[in-house]
């Protein structure tokens, strides 16, 4: 029987961590090194946790599934990294950080967690910028910010628009450091595939190595993941394309419980889809709604060209609806009001996209200001589409970019299986219903270079783990499983190719658990997604061999994954019967068709223990708000 802890010290809120730190048992340095400690994942979370378990001593076993640990997602990252720095002395704080990211996720997440964000957000700048990280700076020299959506203030710390990048940079030279001192050993190319379990106790996993196809056991006396989100179960997103649920989805397998997995983002600002051919949408970033201004026409079916469209003609909706906020309301609400005016037949450039003009930044700042701040997103947008943004406003429509569910952890960033550690997009922990822009390397970041440092030290010297032997009977147990499972998967002869059923299910998704759900739609979804899944089991085709490089074995796995995902994010969505953050539910709303939460019935996690496919059991952690009144979101 599953029983959700979620560990939160005692204590007022801002004492809470410290205390924590104090009280927890440390290992003493001799002593690390005879722990071994797996991480799955490269990216900023677990990047970051590798480099700084290696330089405590631990010894670290680094796995990702790209051919080096540089390539991870976190890659992408645009346009910047929040902190409570106050550098530009307009009022932020720790606490302003705390209460902007709790208001922000529509208060379904949890306070204590967020605060420690808050409060460790200025460290991480700081290790940053000794790692050489560079961030954009003032005249004077001093670090530059930039403002995001739902914050009043600007915090944004920012490398143009490849903070992503540059931050991975830090990690990974970080890491490479450890490496070369033999504290951490990368294993690129290999795909986790199962967990292992001994005495109920994470302490091993099993991977493919994606170039020969050899099954691997690696054992460790704890695991961590931080493998990303799952945005790409909707086929069309803008992660990069190999990112995939199923590291998370195997642990949740194996007993770790999913949390709010119907809680996903969809970005206001990204390329419209154009056309059934389409692999993959691109981001915005959303730090151009600082200076960009979003509208569309008036009058429903007005076809100008926006030029031709004069000033009073024109329809500022987010101005207009949300004038303390502006083009910088959450993302959450910018993506709602864009499908409403779409809705309305007043969407420009084929009918589903918004303009996002310049044109008052090029008259403020001129274009050369512009290019300063955002030039190679502009380049993006201009080699995408052929169209030159400083000419003409650019075209924008929301697409699915974040996933704040993931598997449940308590205080400690553990899963409710012992020694199972998540962190980052993985986990759910820190962004409730809806994640604020910048805030999600902020959350990788300080889980793997502030968090996971202290917690797994407790963990290791209060549960003592033993090494345990990678040929034991559990790990052949799990290498037969995913053996069983390649070979199925390798015997399907059917005549659909993988990518076909995947769009199918993106497709429902994006229609049925997208930007608005209903019941009915949900409970068709469901219905659908059951369907879909059996079609996959005895309809697709894959080519090639289990030992030998086979990419099309490597989606079928992960797609086989996602169908039974996409099926828990419809049956989470239709539990929440109330409107929250990312998850509107188009029965509760109010009558300006915001958002309409129940918190009398719903300030809860909902943590999802897998049966079988298809069968699942809800657990729920309450949410208490001891230092953040619950209110109805405003941005008016
Ligand atoms: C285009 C874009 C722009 C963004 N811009 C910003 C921004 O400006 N600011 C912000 O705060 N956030 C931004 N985000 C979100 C942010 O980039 C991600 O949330 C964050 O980088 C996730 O980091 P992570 O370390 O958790 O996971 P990832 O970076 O996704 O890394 C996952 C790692 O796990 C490995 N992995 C996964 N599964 C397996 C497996 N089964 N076996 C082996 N290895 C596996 C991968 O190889 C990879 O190394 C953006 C997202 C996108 C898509």
């Amino acid at each position: 029987m599953i029983k959700l802890d979620s560990k939160v010290p005692e204590g007022k809120i801002d004492e809470k961590w410290t205390n924590h730190k104090f009280k927890m048992k440390l290992v003493n340095p001799a002593n690390k090194r005879k722990y071994d400690i797996i991480i799955v994942g490269t990216g900023l979370a677990g990047a970051s946790a590798a480099a700084t378990l290696g330089e405590l001593g631990y010894k670290v076993k680094a796995f990702t599934y790209h051919d080096s640990a540089r390539r991870a997602h976190s890659i992408a990252a645009q346009g910047g990294i929040n902190a409570a720095k106050n550098y530009q002395n307009d009022a932020d704080s720790v606490f302003r950080l705390f209460y902007d990211t709790v208001k922000g996720g529509d208060f379904r997440s949890r306070e204590a967690n967020v605060y420690r964000l808050a409060e460790v957000s200025n460290n991480i700048i700081d290790q940053c910028v000794a790692q050489g990280v560079p961030f954009a700076r003032e005249y004077g020299g001093t670090l530059a910010n930039r403002s995001f959506g739902g914050a009043q203030v600007s915090r944004t710390f920012y490398a143009r628009g490849e903070t992503g990048q540059q931050l991975l940079l830090g990690a990974y030279s970080s890491m490479n450091r450890q490496v070369k001192l033999g504290n951490v050993e990368i294993f690129p190319r290999q795909e986790f595939l199962d967990l292992v379990l001994v005495d109920g106790r994470a302490q091993g996993i099993v991977t493919r190595n994606l170039t020969t196809g050899e099954l691997e056991s690696h054992s460790a006396q704890a695991v961590i993941l931080a493998t990303g989100g799952y945005s790409n179960v909707f086929f069309l997103s803008t992660n990069a394309m190999n990112s995939n649920a199923t590291a998370a989805w195997r642990a949740h397998k194996k007993g770790a419980t999913f949390a709010n997995p119907c809680y996903t983002q969809i970005h206001p600002t990204c390329l419209p889809v154009h056309g059934e051919g389409q692999s993959k949408l691109v981001l915005m970033s959303e730090s151009l709604r600082n200076d960009g201004r979003i509208w569309v026409p008036k009058k429903a079916g007005d076809h100008r060209p926006p030029n031709e469209i004069p000033e009073d003609e024109r329809d500022y909706y987010l101005e207009r609806k949300y004038p303390a906020f502006g083009n910088l309301v959450p993302r959450d609400v910018a993506s709602r009001n864009a499908k409403y005016v779409c809705d309305e037949g007043r969407g420009v450039g084929g009918g589903r996209a918004v303009y996002l003009d310049f044109a008052d930044a090029f008259k403020r700042i001129g274009k050369d200001g512009v290019k300063d701040k955002y030039g190679n997103l502009f380049d993006i947008y201009a080699n995408i589409t052929g169209e030159d943004p400083y000419e003409v406003p650019m075209r924008i429509y929301p697409a699915p970019h974040y996933t704040m569910g993931g598997l449940w952890v308590d205080y400690n960033l553990m899963s409710n299986v012992p020694g199972l550690f998540v962190l980052g997009e993985a986990n759910f922990s820190d962004h409730g219903a809806n994640r604020l822009g910048a805030s999600a390397l902020m959350q990788g970041l300080s889980d793997g270079y502030f968090v996971i440092p202290y917690t797994i030290g407790n963990y290791l010297t209060t549960e003592k783990p033993e090494k345990v032997d990678p040929k034991g009977p559990e790990f052949k147990e799990a290498e037969k499983n995913v053996n069983d499972m390649v070979k199925k998967l390798l015997s399907l002869n059917g005549k659909q190719t993988v990518d076909e059923i995947h769009k199918r299910l993106g497709h429902i998704l994006i229609d049925k658990v997208g930007m608005s759900r209903s019941e009915e739609g949900l409970k068709e979804a469901i219905k659908q997604i059951r369907e879909l899944r059996e079609e996959f089991w005895t309809d697709v085709k894959l080519v090639g061999k289990a030992e030998e490089l086979n990419q099309t074995l490597e989606r079928a796995g992960r797609v086989a994954d996602f169908l039974e995902l996409g099926e828990l994010m419809a049956l989470d969505a239709l539990d929440r019967n109330e409107s929250c953050g990312g998850h509107f539910r188009e029965e509760y709303q109010t009558p300006e068709g915001e958002a309409l939460r129940r918190d009398d019935e719903y300030t809860y996690v909902a943590a999802w223990e897998f049966k079988k496919a298809g069968e699942w059991e809800l657990h729920k952690e309450e949410l208490n708000f001891e230092n953040v009144k619950l209110a109805t979101r405003s941005y008016k």
